[in-house]
């Protein structure tokens, strides 16, 4: 089965052609800047050479027959059809209450997705404009959505319900839902498979830090909490996302600077994190280089961003009452050996020990980077979110066929 995965942004798609025979990625690509002149398409097939295009895509539907094109293209194609397409699969961020786990695309199915615009309003509109979009270009083929928030339904009560009143929760569905579930999902798996453990027996923290940044954590294989809440700005210091603040700093805020919520909802998502405390960016990449100078806005962004998180992953240790295996995983936790030392440095207490040289490896493998001595496990895994969309994709469009 060849199954097209399909993330689609307010203004771009990225995409990846699976052949689920090996789960081999056949072709992968991107298009930026839907809806602007010059709309760019990137294209590289398994042993081909890349292609770049640059003209006008106004919308989802045009972005996508396109992608069409190039999957079937004579030079830079894979495919003799669109026809050899046997299902697509789609990342939505938010599946609210009504999904716990991945589902085929029907009327129902669309109906919740726009139901949880509300929640999402940047994401899910985006992914509805990808679903249709592939319903007209490739009708009659399966599709499928993978939600970012399903893998945290198994949360208790007791974490995603915040203590205000009930009543929020009742209109309004306001509760923790988190974020970046299949991620933290696959390579807490890929965790147990590398230790040989059952994941049932383990008490597992993952922390996937790139640009936006959330912890989980995971005992017995399922989600019991993690740090991104109702929306992605809850948690972590992230790249240019405040992550946890007094709630009662928004009006105080809004009040002393006259500012909309839109406003105020962009200075926390857009403008906060490491970008607003090193003023020079929100790319860890400067901001270790600025700390390894010397420079001080970008010392303190680093020790900030490093406290807080180790304080989040001491917070996941008690709520499990101990923890067996921490991941690092996303553009950060993948990369960056300074941000990894730092943090595991300050957990001592916990029996956590690294070892230097093995931090300094790089690899697209998962790793372990802990001591023998250290009495928890600390491991790096690449996260692979398009797989495990392939992969959700294929098993419940056979489970259909049947
Ligand atoms: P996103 O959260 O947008 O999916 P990624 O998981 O790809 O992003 O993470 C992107 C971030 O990873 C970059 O902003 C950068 O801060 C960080 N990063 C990438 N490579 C390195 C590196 N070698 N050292 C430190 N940080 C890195």
């Amino acid at each position: 089965m060849k199954v097209l995965v399909i993330n689609s942004g307010s203004s771009s798609l990225k995409y990846q052609l699976y052949d689920m025979t090996d789960e081999s990625v056949l072709a992968k690509g991107l298009v930026e800047r839907i809806g602007m002149d010059s709309s760019i398409l990137t294209h590289k097939a398994a042993g081909k050479e890349e292609v770049v295009e640059v003209s006008e895509i106004l919308e989802h539907n045009t972005a996508i027959r396109k992608v069409i094109d190039k999957l079937t293209d004579k030079t830079h194609g894979v495919l003799e059809s669109v026809e050899e397409i046997n299902a697509v699969g789609h990342r939505v961020v938010h599946g609210g209450e009504f999904f716990n786990e991945s589902a085929l695309v029907d009327k129902e199915a669309k109906k919740n997705i726009r139901a949880l615009i509300d929640l999402a309003p940047l994401h899910n509109p985006a992914a509805i404009m990808g679903i249709e979009a592939s319903e007209i270009n490739m009708p009659g083929v399966p599709q499928v959505v993978v939600f970012d928030t399903a893998f945290h339904q198994t949360m208790p009560e007791r974490s995603y319900l915040y203590a205000i009143p009930r009543v929020l929760y009742n209109k309004y569905k306001v509760r923790r839902y988190g974020f970046h579930g299949t991620s933290h999902y696959y390579v807490s798996l890929a965790a147990a498979e590398f230790l040989g453990k059952p994941i049932e027996d383990l008490k597992i923290i993952t922390a996937h830090i790139g640009n936006g940044g959330s912890l989980t954590a995971i005992q017995g294989g399922v989600s019991v909490d993690t740090s991104m809440g109702m929306t992605p700005l809850e948690g972590l210091m992230m790249g240019t996302r405040s992550g946890d603040l007094d709630p009662a700093i928004v009006p105080y805020v809004m009040n002393k600077e006259e500012l909309s919520v839109g406003e105020m909802n962009s200075m926390l998502n857009k403008h906060s994190g490491l970008l607003a405390i090193s003023g020079v960016s929100s790319d860890m990449r400067d901001i270790t280089d600025g700390w390894e100078k010397g420079e001080a806005n970008a010392t303190l962004a680093f020790e900030m961003y490093e406290y807080r998180l180790r304080k989040y992953i001491g917070s996941y240790a008690a709520a499990m009452n101990g923890v067996d295996v921490l991941v690092f995983t996303a553009g950060v936790g993948e990369n960056s050996a300074i941000v990894r030392k730092a943090v595991c440095e300050n957990l001592s207490y916990l029996g956590i020990e690294i070892d230097e040289e093995l931090n300094k490896i790089r690899s697209g493998d998962p790793r372990r980077i802990s001591t023998p001595n250290s009495k928890v496990d600390v491991l790096v895994v690449p996260t692979n979110e398009e797989l495990v969309i392939a992969r959700d994709t294929y098993r419940i469009v056979e489970s259909n066929q049947d």
